[in-house]
């Protein structure tokens, strides 16, 4: 059987950061270990039991804020699912407000080898705007904790054109992320989102987010740097030392299949798209009840799947394979100074990297 990459989807965190979206929920008490139990029933009767697992990925949510034990027993019961293949990278995202040595030291031992930590800012005033639970001094704590515990694969990601955010905080914050040389950055534009808190704050105008020349030279700022600290630019927003890119996301990008687990987990398998529950609460009923666990299921026509295709695999610095598509919008594109072709791949130039979207929508 074909290997896959496998994601799981803890849905819980301490609190909930203004300008997050994601599905999670600020949730204590006896649902996390009963959502803990059904995530792990999900697994056991998972209709792909038995294809082995090419990546596993925790995210969420905050996956550290479940205990190592917990964490632990949804490993094994996916690694019992799926095999992982020799060198699988199995990763667990990390607040660093949510983990120490001993914690780290228990998931190193259980099989993690990859840690991605959420610091997202090394400026206390833009963490605790952003609603962040830890400080700057944790984030390098963190880092050095992961090492002691063994993780030679570490990424930090952090955000920018943050509200009221200068170049020059900007550039502070680059610093202090490339200063603790990690092996991987992602580097996010902050986007304001319906249904978040920030949404309403924007729209009674009182975020002052820097504006789009703004947000273009800080990006221009985080290439130029990560560039000269030896980091390969190989996606959008990702940077990595040579050969520890995130192996997992690239299943993404690269738009090869993949199983989701856990409340409001995304996966596809071949054409069909499926979204598991979001709620915990709908989630473990569902699974207690053994009643269906998707609430909705997309089924991808060959259209669907070539734009999937374009707009994620342009991102890459390997380029997208040209077959298949435009020969005039390729042609377009070139002249605008967006696209190069080398022989049959298509890569984005620097301008063309602002113009991502545009760029896969005229090409697919
Ligand atoms: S820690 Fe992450 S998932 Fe949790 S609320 Fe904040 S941004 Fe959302």
């Amino acid at each position: 059987m074909t290997p896959i990459a496998v994601y799981v989807h803890t849905p819980f965190c301490p609190s909930k950061c203004g300008y997050c979206d994601f599905n999670s929920y600020a949730m204590t008490g006896s649902i996390v270990d009963e959502t803990v139990a059904a995530m792990i029933k999900e697994i056991q009767n998972s209709p792909w039991r038995g294809r082995p697992a090419k990546t596993i990925f925790f995210g969420g949510g905050t996956p550290t804020f479940l205990t190592s034990d917990q964490l632990l027993s949804i490993l094994d019961a996916v690694v019992e699912a799926h095999p992982p293949i020799e060198d699988c990278e199995i990763t667990s995202e990390a607040n660093p407000g949510t983990v120490d040595a001993t914690k780290f030291g228990a998931m190193r031992a259980g099989g993690f080898n990859r840690i991605s930590l959420g610091a997202q800012s090394f400026v206390p005033e833009e963490l605790t705007r952003l609603g962040r639970i830890h400080g700057p001094s944790e984030i390098g704590r963190a880092v050095h904790a992961a090492r002691d515990a063994g993780f030679d694969n570490v990424n930090i990601d952090l955000m920018f054109a943050l509200p009221g955010q200068s170049m020059r905080v900007w550039e502070q914050n680059l610093d202090a992320a490339l200063a603790l040389k990690t092996d991987h950055l992602s580097l996010y534009c902050l986007t304001i989102e319906p249904n978040t808190r920030y949404y309403k704050l924007h729209l009674k105008g009182m975020l002052d987010l820097p504006d789009d020349d703004q947000q273009v030279e800080m990006y221009e700022m985080a290439c130029s740097k990560t560039a000269e600290a030896g980091l390969d630019h190989y996606e959008i927003s990702n940077f990595s030392k040579p050969n520890m890119q995130s192996r997992h996301n690239l299943c993404y990008w690269r738009c090869e299949e993949y199983i989701g687990y856990g409340p409001g987990a995304v996966g596809r398998v071949g054409a069909t798209r499926t979204t598991n529950l979001k709620h915990p609460n709908l989630y473990v009923s569902a699974v207690n009840a053994g009643e269906k666990l998707w609430c909705e299921r997309e089924a991808l026509d060959d259209e669907a799947l070539r734009l999937e295709r374009v707009m994620l695999g342009i991102r890459l610095s390997e380029g997208l394979d040209r077959t298949g598509l435009d020969a005039q919008a390729i042609s377009a594109l070139t002249k605008r100074g967006w696209l190069n072709v080398s022989s049959d791949r298509l890569h984005l130039t620097p301008e063309g990297k602002h113009f991502c979207s545009e760029v896969a929508l005229a090409l697919a």
